[in-house]
């Protein structure tokens, strides 16, 4: 990893869940409490910051320009944002973010520019758009130093955009310890994909969505009694901090109490003991035991359906919200994950369930999941 990039402090402040002053308006983040967030990260010496144009409704990188840009040198931090092209109705629309996340910014260039959210059907419109050409033209121009995106995707996605797109500096996954061996998610996969191609990685979740610090009883158990002194929140950091060819691991934190404890856990970081990871391999086992349908991810079931619905990633939200016992995370996340072929898709034809090797009653469970989360 190239020297500049290795010495960013792993602990990284993700702008997408600021505290706000009235918890119904996302546009009306609490800038006082902010700064005091943004004092308390970067006197522990860390200086990743990641926005997006998106975050807040917008209102987020304007936020991080009031209480990190016009407070600190522009040497003294370094500056994430993202451009959501696969939710902008034309190429200019595209183009025109950066203009405006630079301004509204307040910076002359970004340390990091990432195309947003890339993967599934998503792709072909940063295809269209000429995300690539657009991205790689502002670096030249020294709008942007980094150039990346950010993937929701499985590891054969990864490769090809990286095979597709060599120049691209970093790029930003999913990884956490209950993703990291899932059949699904594939976040080893996935890290040894961008290893593969020598590009430094951004990870993004590693709590999955806050999830891993609100887990169910069976696994907390099991973590509490490994080590009563370590919150949730510490074991899901640990796990990614210390992984290989990592420019930092992102925390959305929304408190100040979140900022202090996370840097404070930071500071006296050390690596995962075997021991403590096999407390942690004994979370995750207990957590995935309350999976409620036996999909491995195979795939198997998705040739031959005329309804193009995405079964594998059904299933995987049917166990998500088993697992997680939180059932508006699921559905949020369905939302995206089966975008290209909804489970209400289903014509009940029975292809799928003939293809399945665990024999899985898969016109059932769609029906079940339709329910849930359409
Ligand atoms: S039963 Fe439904 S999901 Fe299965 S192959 Fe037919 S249309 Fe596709
Ligand atoms: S064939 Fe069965 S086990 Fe394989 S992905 Fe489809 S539903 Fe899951």
């Amino acid at each position: 990893m190239r020297e500049d990039l290795a010495s960013i402090s792993k602990m990284g402040f993700g702008c997408m869940r600021l505290p706000l002053i009235d918890p119904a308006d996302p546009t009306s983040i609490d800038i006082d409490q902010f700064k005091a967030m943004v004092d308390v990260f970067m006197e522990a010496g860390n200086t990743y910051f990641d926005t997006a144009f998106l975050y807040h409704g917008g209102a987020s990188e304007a936020a991080v320009r009031q209480a990190l840009v016009e407070r600190y040198p522009r040497e003294s931090f370094t500056v994430a944002t993202k451009c959501p092209a696969a939710f902008l109705p034309t190429k200019e629309a595209a183009h025109a973010t950066l203009a405006t996340s630079l301004e509204r910014l307040g910076v002359a260039y970004l340390d990091f520019f990432l195309l947003h959210n890339l993967g599934s059907t998503r792709t072909a419109t940063f295809d269209e758009y000429g995300m690539w050409e657009f991205a790689q033209r502002a670096k030249e121009q020294g709008l942007v130093r980094n150039i990346g995106f950010s993937l929701h995707d499985g590891p054969e996605a990864l490769d090809e955009l990286l095979t597709a797109h060599p120049a691209m500096d970093f790029v930003q996954l999913q990884v956490n310890y209950l993703d990291w061996d899932d059949p699904h998610a594939q976040a080893r996969r996935l890290m040894e994909v961008a290893d593969s191609h020598g590009v430094p990685v951004v990870i993004m979740e590693p709590c999955r969505g806050g999830r891993l610090c609100e887990l169910p009883e069976e696994a907390a158990a099991i973590l509490a009694e490994g080590h009563p002194a370590i919150t949730q929140a510490e074991w899901a950091y640990r796990f990614c901090w210390d992984l290989p060819n990592v420019i930092t691991v992102l925390s959305g934190m929304s408190t100040l109490e979140q900022v202090e404890q996370n840097t404070a856990s930071y500071r006296a970081r050390r690596p995962l003991s075997a021991d403590e990871r096999g407390t942690l391999g004994r979370a995750v086992e207990a957590i995935r035991a309350l999976a409620v349908v036996p999909c491995t991810g195979c795939g198997y079931c998705v040739e031959g359906c005329p309804a193009h619905v995405m079964i594998p990633d059904v299933m995987e939200m049917l166990n998500l919200e088993a697992m997680t016992r939180n059932p508006a995370f699921a559905k949020a996340t369905y939302g995206w994950r089966t975008e290209a072929g909804r489970a209400s898709s289903c014509i009940g034809c029975g292809a799928c369930e003939a293809m399945c090797p665990q024999q899985i009653d898969i016109i059932h469970q769609l029906e079940v999941a339709a329910g849930k989360f359409e």
